[in-house]
């Protein structure tokens, strides 16, 4: 075992993920004197490290960049003592009101209390050009981006509740909206598809299945290329934005046999609290929330995860001695629990 790791430290908490909800749950930690230890993964920042402008964060009157957000939610916990790791957690092994456990390869680093963070990412389809013309015209988040495109013609892909409110939300400020689906038959609730088909501006499109997104002269995304999923034809749509809303997927992997998540692999949370099914794990942001998804909820549920592991801490008595392990040396418990 690395040297580091006989140091036999029992941190109060260890945060997994480096978004929104992740930061916020730090931020409070570290001012309640906690000394958080954040893994805020390789790829630090959340999804809003591949948005370009937000204008829905309260506080922000002119807009900013989604990676400067994230850099200023950084900076603000770090000022209160948040200690960093840039890398992702490889597993943990979690336990019901014991020590819990966070592995980096064979790295152990051991918590009273952890707070999964580590939230959802929008699903793909896997086709050229959808990732290099991120935020150059294809967007995977409409309420993010919807106002980019007033008096402009924008598709949406996909057929499911996500679809409908981006579209029904964009459709305010598209000029003509198609929402293209790669059958005849939706996903999206009867409510959420009458009130899109109620809009004047939106047209439905199918069955097309999403080939290529193609960019213009300028870079900037100019066409979409279809196939008609029936006669085979190819089929090409200019437009200036798409929007890809095929559902997201919790980034919940490595906890997934361990606490309950629902049917599609989001931690499930008592209502009302961050509290999961385990004493001493808590879980916040996008890797619980399938509903509301935005930058500002998931910090929210952030402090509600720092709150509710502070009162934990506070109320219960982890028999940390119990979990020891090789040395036989007392744990040195950190203070501030
Ligand atoms: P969803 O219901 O699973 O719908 C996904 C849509 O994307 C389907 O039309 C699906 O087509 C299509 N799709 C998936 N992969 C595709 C691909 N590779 N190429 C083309 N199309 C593809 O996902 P969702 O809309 O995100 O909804 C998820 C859950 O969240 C639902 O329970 C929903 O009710 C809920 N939700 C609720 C609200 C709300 O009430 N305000 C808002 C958003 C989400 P196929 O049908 O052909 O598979």
């Amino acid at each position: 075992m690395a040297e580091q790791s006989e140091q036999r430290k029992i941190e109060n908490v260890i945060i997994v993920g480096g978004g929104p909800a992740g930061y916020t749950a730090a931020l409070y930690t570290a001012r309640a004197n906690l000394e958080p230890l954040v893994f805020e993964g390789f790829q630090w920042g959340g999804q809003l490290q591949n948005t370009t402008e937000v204008e829905n964060y309260p506080g922000y009157p002119e807009g900013i960049m989604g990676p400067e957000m994230m850099s200023q939610f950084r900076a603000q916990a770090e000022r209160f003592g948040t200690r960093f790791v840039t890398d992702d957690v490889d597993r943990v092994e979690l336990s019901d009101g014991g020590v819990q456990k966070v592995f980096l390869g064979d790295e152990e680093h051991r918590a009273k209390t952890v707070i999964l963070a580590m939230g959802a990412e929008p699903k793909r389809l896997g086709v050229p050009g959808e990732m290099e013309l991120g935020g150059r015209g294809v967007s995977t988040c409409g309420v993010c981006d919807g106002a980019f495109f007033k008096d402009q013609k924008v598709l949406v892909i996909g057929g499911g509740d996500s679809a409908m409110e981006d579209s029904i939300f964009i459709s305010k400020f598209a000029s003509e909206l198609k929402v293209v689906t790669r059958r005849d038959q939706f996903r999206a609730s009867k409510i959420m598809l009458d009130r899109a088909r109620e809009k004047d501006n939106i047209e439905f499109r199918n069955p097309l299945e999403p080939l290529e997104f193609v960019a213009g002269e300028s870079g900037k995304l100019a066409k979409v290329r279809f196939r008609n999923v029936e006669t085979g034809a190819e089929e090409e749509i200019e437009t200036d934005g798409a929007f890809v809303a095929i559902g997201h997927v919790p980034k919940s992997e490595i906890v997934r046999d361990q606490v309950d998540t629902d049917e599609d692999g989001y931690i499930v949370t008592e209502a009302g609290s961050t509290r999961t099914n385990l004493g001493g794990v808590f879980a916040v942001g996008d890797v619980v929330d399938h509903t509301y998804r935005q930058a500002v909820t998931a910090a929210g549920t952030g402090c509600m995860g720092a709150l509710d592991a502070e009162r934990y801490l506070r109320d219960a008595d982890v028999p940390v001695e119990a979990h020891w392990m090789p040395g036989g040396e007392p744990a040195e418990i950190a203070t501030g629990g």
